[in-house]
């Protein structure tokens, strides 16, 4: 387990020929563009990712296009065409050493995510041109819900991840990527936390801490349900049935590979 650039890199690593995704449809893409020699294989290829989805090619291209004299930083959920069309990609644990490696004058475009942009422009106190993207697991939680749960557990450290909004960010202990968060939940004496991010990550803490407390941040509805519905798609009977028939398998033009692989290896240069 591990977060998609982990997984990619894993891939690499491994002599396996055939790699199966538990994963979305852009972690597989970024393993495809990684290790084209291997089969890669998503159990249902409707796992897709609503961030990724919110920058669609051809209105990125032209946007793009308009504010050519930017570099164009996209965060790795994001498609294959969109990684094309950038010059570097990033993590949500890299982006800000990738933005700070830099010069000052340069103008940078940041996508898809507008959160993780936003916050990023704040920490680092740089202006950043923002596409309008998010993820809907991510805008949903609920600053209400938040202050209610902060009374009932008063000891409790917030930890969310970058891609929430900034009224939940304001009030966190702990932000960063979702290993960041693991790391610090392991590492910190507290006993309790309120997590904001995709709950299948508590699964992990909870292992890695069994006396410690993990609370799932409830969304607007009041519902701790903020499970990524693409993420869920993927079941042990689709996985059984994609190694059993090597389908469906991750292709696409070695055209598009090549030039998605320059913002990758450019980000892997500069981290
Ligand atoms: S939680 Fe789901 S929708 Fe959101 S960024 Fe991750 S994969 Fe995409």
């Amino acid at each position: 387990m591990g977060d998609s650039l982990a997984l990619a890199k894993y891939a690499q690593k491994t002599d396996a020929d055939v790699i199966l995704f538990c994963g979305v449809h852009f972690m597989c893409e970024t393993a495809k563009i990684l290790n084209p020699e291997k089969i890669v294989l998503l159990p249902d290829l409707n796992a897709g990712c609503s961030l990724a989805d919110s920058a669609p090619e051809n209105e990125f291209r032209k946007w793009t296009t308009k504010y050519s004299d930017h570099t164009v930083i996209s965060y790795i959920n994001c498609s294959a065409e969109i990684k094309a069309m950038s010059d570097i990609i990033c993590t949500s644990s890299n982006a800000e050493k990738i933005i700070k490696s830099l010069p000052l004058n340069e103008k940078i475009i940041f996508a898809p995510d507008k959160y993780l942009g936003s916050y990023l422009q704040k920490k680092i106190n740089r202006p950043l041109r923002l596409w309008d993207g998010s993820c809907q697991v991510h805008v949903i939680f609920s600053e209400k819900e938040l202050i209610k749960l902060s009374i009932r557990y008063p000891e409790a450290q917030l930890l969310a991840h970058p891609e929430c909004d900034e009224n939940i960010l304001k009030h966190a202990d702990h932000i960063g990527s979702t290993t960041s968060i693991i790391n610090f939940a392991k590492d910190s004496e507290k006993t309790q936390f309120i997590i904001a991010t995709e709950p299948g990550v508590i699964h992990q803490m909870k292992k890695q801490n069994p006396n410690k407390e993990f609370i799932p941040l409830p969304n607007n509805e009041g519902c701790a349900c903020n499970e990524c519905p693409y993420m869920r798609l993927n079941t042990l009977e689709k996985m059984y049935t994609a190694l059993n028939t090597l389908q469906p398998e991750i292709v696409m033009s070695e055209e598009l590979r090549i030039k998605a692989l320059k913002p990758l290896q450019r980000m892997m240069e500069l981290s």
